[in-house]
Protein backbone atom coordinates (compact mmCIF):
# COMPACT_ATOMS: atom_id res chain seq x y z
CA UNK A 1 0.00 0.00 0.00
CA UNK A 2 1.33 3.31 -0.59
CA UNK A 3 2.86 5.40 2.00
CA UNK A 4 2.81 9.15 2.76
CA UNK A 5 5.73 10.10 3.72
CA UNK A 6 6.48 13.33 5.52
CA UNK A 7 10.69 14.52 5.70
CA UNK A 8 11.87 17.76 7.50
CA UNK A 9 13.10 20.61 5.27
CA UNK A 10 14.48 23.87 5.39
CA UNK A 11 13.42 27.01 3.15
CA UNK A 12 16.53 29.48 2.63
CA UNK A 13 15.88 32.52 1.69
CA UNK A 14 18.21 35.04 -0.81
CA UNK A 15 19.30 36.70 2.27
CA UNK A 16 20.26 33.63 4.28
CA UNK A 17 17.02 33.46 6.54
CA UNK A 18 15.59 30.38 7.28
CA UNK A 19 12.22 28.55 8.19
CA UNK A 20 11.76 24.91 8.47
CA UNK A 21 9.00 22.93 6.85
CA UNK A 22 8.16 19.75 5.26
CA UNK A 23 8.42 17.45 2.50
CA UNK A 24 5.45 15.31 1.50
CA UNK A 25 6.28 12.46 -0.85
CA UNK A 26 4.15 9.26 -1.52
CA UNK A 27 6.09 5.72 -1.55
CA UNK A 28 5.15 2.79 -3.46
CA UNK A 29 5.36 -0.62 -2.67
CA UNK A 30 5.93 -3.76 -4.61
CA UNK A 31 2.37 -4.51 -5.08
CA UNK A 32 1.34 -1.15 -5.21
CA UNK A 33 3.98 -0.37 -8.26
CA UNK A 34 2.55 -3.34 -10.11
CA UNK A 35 -1.02 -2.11 -9.93
CA UNK A 36 -0.10 1.55 -11.01
CA UNK A 37 2.10 -0.38 -14.05
CA UNK A 38 -1.20 -3.02 -14.96
CA UNK A 39 -3.80 0.50 -14.85
CA UNK A 40 -1.36 2.19 -17.58
CA UNK A 41 -0.96 -0.66 -19.74
CA UNK A 42 -4.49 -1.68 -20.11
CA UNK A 43 -5.27 1.74 -20.20
CA UNK A 44 -3.18 2.74 -23.24
CA UNK A 45 -3.95 -1.07 -24.59
CA UNK A 46 -7.57 0.49 -24.02
CA UNK A 47 -7.22 3.62 -26.17
CA UNK A 48 -4.91 1.70 -28.70
CA UNK A 49 -8.50 -0.75 -29.43
CA UNK A 50 -10.60 2.23 -29.07
CA UNK A 51 -8.57 3.78 -31.89
CA UNK A 52 -8.74 1.30 -34.28
CA UNK A 53 -12.26 2.60 -35.42
CA UNK A 54 -10.85 5.92 -36.33
CA UNK A 55 -10.23 5.89 -40.20
CA UNK A 56 -6.64 6.70 -41.13
CA UNK A 57 -5.54 7.48 -38.10
CA UNK A 58 -5.59 4.26 -36.87
CA UNK A 59 -2.37 3.47 -38.96
CA UNK A 60 -0.37 5.56 -36.77
CA UNK A 61 -2.81 5.56 -33.23
CA UNK A 62 -2.76 1.37 -32.90
CA UNK A 63 0.64 0.73 -33.22
CA UNK A 64 1.57 3.75 -31.10
CA UNK A 65 -0.25 3.42 -28.21
CA UNK A 66 0.36 -0.53 -28.58
CA UNK A 67 3.99 -0.29 -28.25
CA UNK A 68 3.94 2.91 -25.48
CA UNK A 69 1.62 0.88 -23.16
CA UNK A 70 4.42 -1.64 -21.98
CA UNK A 71 6.87 1.48 -22.15
CA UNK A 72 5.14 3.71 -19.88
CA UNK A 73 4.20 0.73 -17.55
CA UNK A 74 7.86 -0.14 -17.15
CA UNK A 75 8.35 3.35 -16.51
CA UNK A 76 5.82 3.11 -13.69
CA UNK A 77 7.17 0.06 -12.56
CA UNK A 78 10.50 2.13 -11.88
CA UNK A 79 8.78 4.70 -10.08
CA UNK A 80 9.55 4.10 -6.29
CA UNK A 81 8.48 7.59 -5.23
CA UNK A 82 6.85 10.60 -6.14
CA UNK A 83 7.12 13.96 -4.59
CA UNK A 84 3.52 15.64 -3.75
CA UNK A 85 4.40 18.90 -2.21
CA UNK A 86 6.53 21.15 0.21
CA UNK A 87 4.68 23.15 3.00
CA UNK A 88 6.11 26.35 5.38
CA UNK A 89 6.55 29.53 5.95
CA UNK A 90 8.28 31.83 3.86
CA UNK A 91 11.57 32.76 5.02
CA UNK A 92 11.12 36.53 2.99
CA UNK A 93 7.38 36.89 3.70
CA UNK A 94 6.59 35.38 6.33
CA UNK A 95 3.79 33.55 4.88
CA UNK A 96 2.16 29.88 5.00
CA UNK A 97 3.16 28.37 1.69
CA UNK A 98 2.75 24.88 -0.31
CA UNK A 99 5.02 24.47 -2.91
CA UNK A 100 3.73 22.23 -5.57
CA UNK A 101 6.78 19.85 -6.82
CA UNK A 102 7.65 18.29 -9.71
CA UNK A 103 7.36 13.71 -9.31
CA UNK A 104 10.60 13.24 -9.85
CA UNK A 105 11.73 16.56 -7.85
CA UNK A 106 15.22 15.86 -5.70
CA UNK A 107 16.74 18.27 -3.20
CA UNK A 108 18.31 20.63 -2.93
CA UNK A 109 16.41 22.78 -5.11
CA UNK A 110 15.64 26.06 -5.78
CA UNK A 111 11.94 27.87 -6.62
CA UNK A 112 10.13 31.05 -6.16
CA UNK A 113 7.53 31.35 -2.93
CA UNK A 114 4.32 31.58 -4.80
CA UNK A 115 3.48 34.70 -2.57
CA UNK A 116 5.93 37.15 -2.95
CA UNK A 117 8.40 35.83 -5.44
CA UNK A 118 11.14 35.97 -3.77
CA UNK A 119 13.80 33.00 -4.54
CA UNK A 120 13.93 29.95 -2.15
CA UNK A 121 16.11 27.04 -1.26
CA UNK A 122 14.48 23.83 -0.63
CA UNK A 123 17.30 22.01 1.52
CA UNK A 124 16.73 18.49 3.54
CA UNK A 125 16.62 19.64 7.56
CA UNK A 126 20.17 19.76 8.74
CA UNK A 127 21.93 19.20 5.34
CA UNK A 128 24.59 22.10 4.75
CA UNK A 129 24.56 21.42 0.70
CA UNK A 130 27.19 23.92 -0.94
CA UNK A 131 24.44 23.99 -3.74
CA UNK A 132 23.76 27.56 -2.94
CA UNK A 133 24.33 29.12 -6.24
CA UNK A 134 21.28 31.61 -7.00
CA UNK A 135 18.90 30.77 -9.60
CA UNK A 136 18.86 33.28 -12.68
CA UNK A 137 15.63 35.99 -11.42
CA UNK A 138 12.98 35.43 -13.64
ZN1 LIG B 1 7.28 34.68 0.33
Amino acid sequence: MASIDLSAITLTGKDSNSTPGTLQTTRFDQSDRLKRALQRLGFFWLLAGITIFIPLAHFVLVPGFFIAGPVIAYMTYQTHWVRNHAAGVCPTCQQEIQLSLDARDQLPKWTYCPTCNAPLHLTEAGDTSTDTAAPNTP
